[in-house]
């Protein structure tokens, strides 16, 4: 059997293992779905037939998207979580090369060298802003930007976002962490054709168990990455969950509410180490993976330009109570 030369040797997601103890580690809702919410979705579930194919089109599903979000529902596309909208929307566009601004989201990467397309690596300044200027913008690019950055946890400034849409380019906006922050640029649809906002009910929904995302672009963009999809791609299951969830919203907003009283708690305790965060994780100036792993505590190990630090996950007030003292004995063992 032939393996394509650019697959022999491709560097797979590293998975880790689980084992017992606190996980603040992917970036999930630590708080999850309150029961009563979970009990009365599972009630309605039991009525749902398993041996018919889901629709092809969630119609109701991309309505109460558009309703969440202020927009329309031909502006949205629904994906299997948002990761398998990264190789389509690259299939879509006639481009060789993907800019990426590195420390960020390992996916852009990882579907760009498995669609054999070119990784351009423009990294972030000093202070973890994209830029736009150089020649990697005159070649026709897909451009990946991600606000709030993960790992970073900051959000792009709107006029260097509007400064790359201006060459042109097409630009992934990946707004992941949105729900977090008090700035989204999706308003920024209704000017540019050439932008694709990528939104996801893994994180504020506390739904990665899911796997429901959606791109947010001009309907004739939409149009056509729906076309290239592949149908029944989200189960049935999938889409009563997200469709409750997300007529549930005060439910939501209020574990978004108590995360980010979390965040803001952790980022005062460590004052030094921390920095900004619009989203539900912290990075932090601190090498303590091993001794947190050592008391079950997992959290990120960050690599390459951020060697040396850790991303944490907001947890639950517990968990949080937990990593706050470990990393105080840390810091005072450092000493
Ligand atoms: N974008 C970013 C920036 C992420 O951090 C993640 C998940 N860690 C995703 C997208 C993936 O989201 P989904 O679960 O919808 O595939």
């Amino acid at each position: 059997m032939k393996i394509a030369d650019r697959l022999k040797r491709f560097e797979g997601y590293e998975g880790r293992e689980e084992k017992e103890g606190i996980h603040l580690d992917k970036n999930e809702n630590s708080f999850g779905l309150p029961k009563n919410f979970k009990d009365e979705i599972f009630e309605e579930l039991k009525e749902t037939p398993l041996n018919r194919y889901p629709p092809i089109d969630p119609v109701v599903l991309r309505e109460k998207l558009a309703g969440y979000i202020g927009s329309s529902k031909e502006n949205i596309v629904l994906g299997n979580g948002t990761d398998p909208l990264l190789p389509l929307i690259y299939q879509l566009f006639k481009s060789e090369k993907v800019v990426i601004n590195p420390p960020t989201f390992a996916m852009y990467s990882f579907y760009a060298k498995r669609e054999g397309l070119t990784v351009n690596r423009i990294p972030l300044d000093g202070d973890f802003e994209i830029s736009c200027a150089g020649d990697h913008m005159k070649e026709p690019s897909i451009v990946c930007i991600c606000s709030p950055n993960n790992p970073t946890g900051n959000v792009q400034p709107r006029e260097k976002i509007i400064d790359v849409l201006e060459t042109d380019n097409l630009v992934i906006l990946d707004e992941a962490y949105a729900e977090f922050s008090d700035t989204s640029f999706l308003d920024l649809i209704e000017e540019y054709d050439n932008l694709i906002v990528l939104r996801t009910l893994s994180k504020a929904f506390a739904l990665a168990g899911l796997r429901v995302g959606y791109a947010v672009g001009s309907p004739q963009m939409i149009d056509s990455l729906r076309s290239i999809r592949t149908p029944y791609s989200l189960s049935v299951l999938s889409i009563k969950i997200a469709i409750k969830a997300l007529e549930n919203k005060d439910t939501i907003q209020k574990s978004i509410d108590r995360i980010v009283d979390e965040r803001e708690r952790i980022i005062n305790e460590f004052k030094n180490y921390a920095h900004p965060s619009d989203t539900n994780f912290i990075l932090l100036d601190l090498d303590a993976y091993d001794y947190l792993k050592e008391r079950d505590i997992y959290v990120r190990k960050m690599k390459g330009e951020l060697e040396g630090k850790i991303r944490v996950t907001v947890g639950k007030d517990h968990e949080n109570d937990m990593l706050i003292s470990a990393l105080n004995d840390f810091i005072g063992e450092k000493r």
